[in-house]
């Protein structure tokens, strides 16, 4: 029960104190802000601040990350941009080569009275340095004679289109020089070019050595020019570039892509839509780069780019920013209920007496002028009780400081625990205590004071094994007077526990 009521005084005097503050003009701690309160508001503007800060970082590095793919992605269709106007320079100068190629080829043709057999093959071919091989088709689409030993004899109507596509050439009779070419089960680049002779009984025909095309693309290797962009950027991790066959386009050692990457590849084709795949730590595109007609898709419609970009770094750069802003939040709420412990001690300090832990005389006092105040102010009565512990002196001889502290403390708290809620409780000095009762006319508060004195005669505090002490109290009971101020108040109460103390003391004596 007691435990009880000592809360139920804790809670009543934390209003008390809270209504002084709110209400009470006069009251000393109107003057010290609650720096708890203005800590609060603070931390509500700055835990809003710090996440709206983290919020804005995610998504700056979001943002940043899609700029990087956006510029890689342009720094990549540029290149290959450039490797296409180059392998237009070089299907250029391969153009020329085959066509003064064609001329010689004919000219020994003439020159071995347009019988093939007679032609030296491997003469001429040393002729083209070697870059070159020659073939020369019979009137059945035949390979009859060539520089490669295994073609010879090889049936070009096994391959319906390309043999009306010769015939063609052979009723036209013009010297053609083909583009570039890509060989479907190879993914080697070939480049042939065909002369009708005038009797259309034979074609004659170049082809360059796929060594050679490579020799010279190997330098335009979109591979290369791929690797060195991923090289140079952390955060793309690879690129490839698919062409329609499923090759990854590579000029000097061409491989097939897998058939899922097929798969997406030609989605992304026939929709002419980008893909993503996105996983924790990847970022895999397929991007279409438009045939603009030039040499790099190789007579082949669009081809697709894949670029896997490594999202490591933003994952982290999000991570640490979300452990950086609840660091921040973290620290903020901290630090706020640090202060407010800090000044609840303070305000505890400054309110309630260290040992007894009733209000305190600073405290005490600005309750008084505040009770004194609203008396007038309301015209009512307001009684105020001047205590003294009597002999405490000789408690402290007997048994000591530390007893004499004991008896302070419980005498002080069972009075305390008496009163109203309305009654001010508060130590006046070393065992002088003060009770003010607002409200009381001198009879009513007489009433209280002297069930106080009897009180304080009960409370007892055990010493040693069997012994207890008891104690008493001498008192002065004032009413306010008039315009009377709390000292002068105090004073009559003074005189009047003195009279107390002459009349043998365990008395309350009435001011005059
Ligand atoms: P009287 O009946 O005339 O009041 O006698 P008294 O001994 O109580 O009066 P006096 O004023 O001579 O002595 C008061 C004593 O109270 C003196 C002082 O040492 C003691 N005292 C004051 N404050 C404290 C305190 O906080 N703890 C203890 N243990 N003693 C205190
Ligand atoms: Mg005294
Ligand atoms: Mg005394």
């Amino acid at each position: 029960m007691a435990g009880v009521g000592l809360w139920v005084r804790k809670i009543r005097d934390s209003l008390y104190i809270r209504r002084d503050i709110v209400f009470m003009q006069s009251a000393p701690n109107k003057a010290i802000p609650s720096l708890y309160r203005i800590t609060r508001l603070m931390l509500g503007v700055f835990i809003p601040i710090l996440i709206l800060i983290g919020v804005f970082n995610g998504v700056r590095m979001s943002s940043d990350f899609e700029k990087m793919i956006n510029q890689v992605e342009q720094d990549v269709v540029h290149s290959l941009h450039l490797i296409d106007d180059a392998l237009e320079i070089l299907e250029t100068v391969f153009d020329r080569q085959m066509s003064d190629g064609l001329n010689e080829f004919m000219q020994a043709y003439h020159d071995a009275g347009q019988s093939p057999q007679d032609i030296d093959l491997m003469a001429l071919k040393s002729s083209f340095k070697d870059t070159m091989d020659v073939y020369i088709i019979n009137r059945n689409g035949v390979v009859e004679f060539s520089t490669i030993e295994q073609d010879l004899g090889l049936d070009l109507t096994q391959w319906a289109d390309f043999h009306e596509y010769l015939e063609a050439i052979r009723e036209e009779g013009l010297p053609v020089v083909d583009r570039m070419s890509r060989e479907t089960l190879t993914g080697l680049f070939r480049k042939y070019a065909y002369y009708p002779t005038p009797d259309k009984e034979w074609i004659l025909e170049l082809g360059i050595k796929p060594e050679v095309i490579a020799e010279y693309m190997t330098k335009l290797d979109p591979v290369q020019v791929g690797r060195r962009i991923a090289l140079s950027n952390d955060v793309i991790d690879s690129i490839r570039i698919i062409d329609r066959l499923g090759w990854e386009l590579s000029m000097s050692s061409p491989e097939q892509v897998d058939a899922s990457i097929m798969d997406k590849a030609n989605q992304v084709r026939e929709t002419r839509q980008s893909l993503e795949f996105i996983s924790w730590n990847t970022s895999t595109r397929y991007i279409l780069q438009e045939n603009r007609g030039h040499m790099m898709s190789f007579g082949a419609p669009d081809q697709v780019i894949e670029l896997v970009y490594s999202r490591t770094r933003l994952i982290t750069g999000i991570v640490t920013n979300i452990l950086v802003t609840l660091a921040g939040i973290i620290v903020s709420l901290v630090l706020g209920y640090w202060l407010k412990t800090v000044e609840e001690e303070l305000r505890n300090h400054a309110i309630y007496d260290g040992l007894t832990g009733v209000f305190n005389r600073r405290y005490g006092m600005s309750l008084l002028e505040i009770e004194i105040n609203k008396a007038s102010r309301l015209n009512s009565p307001l009684s105020c009780l001047l205590i003294d512990i009597d002999n405490f002196k000789k408690i402290n001889d007997s048994f000591g400081h530390d007893v004499g502290d004991q008896v302070l403390s419980k005498v002080a708290n069972e009075l305390n625990q008496t009163l109203r809620a309305y009654d001010v409780f508060f130590r006046y000095g070393g065992e002088e205590f003060v009770i003010v009762f607002p409200g009381l006319s001198l009879e009513d508060a007489e009433m209280c004071s002297d069930r106080i004195r009897q009180l304080c005669a009960q409370v007892s505090v055990p010493v040693g094994k069997d012994k207890t002490i008891q104690t008493t109290l001498s008192a002065g009971l004032v009413l306010l007077n008039a315009n009377e101020t709390s000292k002068e108040l105090l004073k009559r109460a003074d005189m009047a526990l003195y009279e107390a103390k002459q009349g043998g003391r365990n008395l309350i004596k009435i001011a005059a």
